[in-house]
């Protein structure tokens, strides 16, 4: 049983060394390979430096085997001479005959002389031989010693007094015949012939040879090949009786190269190449690896910002089928992620009512004319409708190339509740602001009733003293029944309009003419116009079209401005306290189809007109300059016309005063 915890350490590792790890092992193999290129030839080098070096050593020892023998041959020789001298065997004139034949083959001797036992030549090869007192100073000691001893010796080799050269090293045999000295024979070799002679000539190609004496001072050299290099040297003692010279051999070979050929050179570049080409796809692998940790970064950056989205998210190619959807679109229509992917339309968040316009504007989609902004509605899981905000883009790959659309879209269900919401307060203000107006008008809607019920109040008594005085004739009570009906009904009719404006209700649209709204609302304005002298004029031609709207709320607006131009006259001389309330066709401001005219409908004062900082706060809801104006009037004005489609704005009147005026879209054409 394995524990969960327990895994491969290379898990317990940050990324950043998991990934040099993975280097370590070529970088080692590489650096292992270099080293062993770089030692191999060293190696070799050493090898042939040592075996060069034994080779020396062994052909040193040869040569020096080769002296010997010759020497120990040279010796017998001598011997023989001697042996022969003292049992007088050989006679003085036979001497140099006998030494002649042997110098002859035996070049390494400079001469051989027979001294007698005073030193004196008894016969010589050379024709003029010295005595023996003319010999160097070593060779005599030599022959002394020789002859205490009583075996041959060699001197030490010195050049003899009185010549320049040559160095030569004399053979002392001490010559006894029955115990008795008789002389001695002397062979004098010369050293650098010594040389010459004895050593091959295939090891003097090769090598300098020196002889030297114990204290290292040179006594012959040769350099047949050229000097020495000092690299390969040997030095070995040549022990001869009564002398010790020292044989040098030091190799004209030069220490062995250290790339002894192209082979380990080129193998050394190619490794370096390697070693370069592995730096480069380490760089290279670093600088993939480097993006790709970007683009991780990338893709959960984009991913968390998705999936932290309250927009949904919607991509379709070109055939229309799914390619993605955020968890937020998810979440909106209640379908997983991977339930939606792939699906080609009808879509199963489409609400089946909708379908029509679904499958039209999809077309079009396909058509390749996509609307970019629309609100439809879509349907959840559980069958809840929910009004959405769709925005559509194209989705266009690296090379410019159109893959499908991009659609993000919004939940607006809260924004339909708050706008809802706010339209809902908007009528109950604006019913309030019918009720102010009311209350504004009551006392003068008081006077106005009055006048009806005293009539009828009136009429009735006039009715009852003729029922009184007996004329029971009905016809005659018919005049003043009528006009108390016309009363009655007039009265009704300022309550009933009353009514009708104040009732709070749902705005309705309907076809209506201006004529009419005007008409309608006459009878209110001239109650507050009587108030202040204030002249009404209407001119509103009979053939306009009607215009699509509520006749209540347009009456509000009317009522609204003519109460204003009617209080900005109140203060003015009262002969230029006119209203004038007109309406007209406009065709200028008419869009491209002919159809969609507008009528203008103008309120014009001649009051106290609209200084520029009461302009800048005129639509603000609560401005006013009123003392106890409320200050929401012309903002509810604006508010109801643009809900209607047209516009308010107003002007200075040439004459004095303002004009108010406000449009709105004609219906059809005239009737
Ligand atoms: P209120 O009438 O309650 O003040 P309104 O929104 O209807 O609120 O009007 C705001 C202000 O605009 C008024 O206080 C007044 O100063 C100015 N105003 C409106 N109509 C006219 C007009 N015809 N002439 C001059 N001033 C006007």
């Amino acid at each position: 049983m394995t524990s969960p915890h327990i895994s491969s350490p290379s898990h317990l590792l940050s990324p950043g060394r998991r990934h040099l790890l993975r280097w370590v092992m070529p970088i080692l193999l590489v650096l292992l390979f270099l080293m062993t290129l770089i030692w191999l030839p060293r190696q070799a080098q050493q090898m042939e430096s040592s075996e060069r070096q034994e080779q020396l050593i062994a052909d040193s020892l040869w040569v020096e085997q080769a002296i010997r023998f010759q020497l120990s041959r040279d010796d017998e020789s001598m011997r023989l001479i001697g042996r022969e001298i003292i049992n007088d065997r050989l006679k003085k004139d036979q001497f140099r005959i006998r030494l002649n034949a042997l110098l002859r083959n035996n070049r390494e001797f400079y001469r051989v002389t027979w001294f007698n036992a005073d030193g004196h030549p008894v016969a010589s090869t050379d024709d003029f031989p010295v005595a023996r007192n003319g010999l160097s100073e070593q060779s005599q000691q030599t022959d002394h010693n020789a002859r205490i001893i009583r075996r041959p010796m060699y001197s030490a080799p010195a050049v003899p007094p009185g010549i320049a050269e040559p160095v030569l090293m004399d053979y002392h045999i001490p010559l006894f015949r029955d115990n008795h000295y008789i002389g001695s024979v002397v062979a004098s070799y010369s050293v650098s012939r010594v040389l010459n002679e004895m050593v091959p000539w295939w090891f003097a190609q090769d090598n300098e040879i020196v002889l030297t004496d114990t204290d290292d001072k040179v006594v012959a050299r040769r350099t047949a090949g050229g000097p020495g290099l000092n690299v390969y040297t040997h030095r070995r003692e040549l022990e001869l009786p009564g002398l010790t010279l020292r044989l040098h051999t030091n190799s004209t070979k030069s220490a062995p190269k250290l790339l002894p050929n192209l082979l380990v050179g080129s193998v050394i570049v190619l490794s370096l190449g390697l070693l370069w080409s592995l730096w480069a796809l380490w760089r290279d692998i670093n600088r993939r690896m480097t993006a790709e940790d970007a683009l991780v970064n990338e893709v959960s950056f984009r991913s968390a910002m998705e999936n932290s989205l309250v927009t949904g998210m919607r991509a379709r190619d070109l055939e229309g089928r799914i390619t993605y959807v955020n968890p937020a679109f998810c979440k909106m229509v209640g379908i997983a992620a991977d339930e939606l992917v792939g699906k080609i339309p009808p879509m199963p968040y489409w609400a089946p009512e909708a379908m029509d316009e679904y499958q039209e504007r999809f077309s079009n989609v396909l058509a390749g004319r996509v609307t970019p902004q629309f609100e439809t509605i879509f349907q959840r899981i559980d069958g809840e409708r929910f009004p959405v905000l769709i925005f559509e883009s194209p989705l266009v790959d690296q090379n410019g190339k159109q893959t499908g659309w991009m659609g993000s879209i919004l939940d607006i269900s809260d924004r339909k509740r708050a706008e809802d919401l706010n339209r809902m307060q908007e009528e109950k203000l604006q019913a309030s602001a019918r009720l102010a107006s009311m209350g504004e008008l009551a006392s003068t809607l008081a006077h106005e009733l009055n006048q009806p019920l005293a009539a009828i109040s009136s009429y009735t008594t006039g009715a009852l003293n003729m029922m009184q005085n007996g004329a029971l004739d009905p016809t005659s009570l018919q005049p003043a029944l009528e006009k108390i009906n016309t009363q009655a009904q007039r009265a009704g009719n300022v309550i009933r309009s009353v009514h009708q404006f104040v009732k709070k209700r749902e705005p309705e649209r309907q076809p209506i003419s201006i004529k009419n709204i005007v008409d309608n609302v006459t009878p209110l304005i001239e109650l507050q116009a009587q108030q202040f002298l204030v002249v009404l004029q209407t001119a509103i031609p009979v053939n306009l079209p009607n215009v699509l709207g509520d006749a209540v709320l347009l009456e509000q607006v009317l009522l609204n401005l003519t109460r204003n131009a009617i209080q900005a006259m109140a203060a003015i001389a009262p002969e230029r306290r006119i209203l004038r309330i007109s309406a007209a066709l406009d065709r200028n401001t008419s869009s491209a189809q002919s159809s969609q005219q507008a009528i203008i409908v103008s309120v014009i004062d001649q009051g106290h007109g609209i200084p520029p900082e009461v302009a800048a706060g005129l639509f603000s809801p609560f401005f006013s300059t009123k003392a106890e104006g409320m200050g929401m009037g012309l903002n509810i004005c604006r508010t109801t016309i643009e809900f209607h489609g047209g516009t308010l704005t107003y002007a200075n009147n040439p004459t004095g005063g303002t004009i108010f005026r406000f449009s709105l879209p004609a219906q059809g054409s005239a009737n």
